[in-house]
Formats: C-alpha cells, sequence, structure tokens
C-alpha cells in the first residue's frame, strides 16, 4: 500500500485522512495535512427488533379431567349421551370417545360442551411470552395495526 498523497511505501496499516472532503490512505506524513479519520467503526445500526418466534400454541388448554367433568355434568342433567350429541350438533361416538377420555376436545368443541353443560373444561394458558410479543409488537405497529388490534 503507498499514500495516496506522496506515493511513499507505507508500513504497516494506512492512516485514514480526510483531505479536502476525501478520505484517503496517506503516511503518517502526510496525515498531518489532513483529519485523520477514526479507525473503521463499527456501523451503529440500530438492532433489529428480536421477535420470539410465532408461536402457535393455544391459549387455552382443555384440563385433564375433562372426561369426567362431562359425564358428571351430563348425568347431573340426566341426559344421556344421544342428548348431549343432539344438543351440540356431534356424533355420540364423539361424546363416548370424550367421556371415555380417548378424545381430547378441541376448543370449539370444548366451549360447546362447557356452554350446555355449564361447566369448565379449559384452562387459559398464561402465556408470558406472547405477552411480550404483543407488547413488542405493539411498539413498532403501524396504524392500521394498532386498528385491528382494537377491533379483537
Ligand atoms: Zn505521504
Amino acid at each position: 500500500m503507498r499514500c495516496e498523497i506522496c506515493g511513499k511505501k507505507i508500513m504497516g496499516q494506512p492512516i485514514k485522512t480526510k483531505i479536502d472532503g476525501s478520505v484517503m490512505n496517506v503516511c503518517n506524513d502526510c496525515s498531518k495535512f489532513g483529519k485523520i479519520q477514526r479507525q473503521p467503526t463499527r456501523p451503529t445500526k440500530p438492532r433489529a427488533i428480536q421477535r420470539p418466534p410465532r408461536r402457535e400454541k393455544p391459549t387455552y388448554e382443555v384440563l385433564e379431567e375433562y372426561n369426567n367433568i362431562v359425564r358428571e355434568a351430563r348425568e347431573k342433567k340426566g341426559w344421556s349421551r344421544e342428548n348431549l350429541a343432539e344438543k351440540i350438533y356431534e356424533k355420540v361416538s364423539v361424546i363416548n370417545r370424550i367421556e371415555s377420555g380417548r378424545m381430547s376436545p378441541d376448543i370449539k368443541l370444548a366451549r360447546k360442551l362447557e356452554r350446555i353443560l355449564n361447566i369448565t373444561i379449559l384452562e387459559k394458558l398464561e402465556d408470558t411470552q406472547s405477552e411480550e410479543f404483543k407488547a413488542s409488537s405493539l411498539k413498532g405497529a403501524t396504524i392500521g395495526d394498532i386498528a385491528r388490534i382494537k377491533k379483537k
């Protein structure tokens, strides 16, 4: 590497010097003619917002003992499995599987059962990470996003 001003061979690192508005690689002597530039500093890019990976985890979880809760509530009402199936527009086989614990109802079905039997088989999961996610996404949200969130 040679000095861009005097052409002298530079030993080691050239000195980046701003002379007449342009940065040049010069020798120690020529660096006096301009303003020495700091050695390459890392560009201070604003850090990208770290978003936790979107989790498809449901916010609700069906209680472990859902089958007993459903069966007991149904029996208390004096309904047969057929009665219950009719009321929630499901097949009796679905009720059979739910009450035997072989099939855990999905959220939609669980909600129907909760309403018709006046029971609680859904447990809200305290998902702090998704709360954080909501909070951080709100910060960078556009007005349109906020309007959409408010609508919920
Ligand atoms: Zn020079």
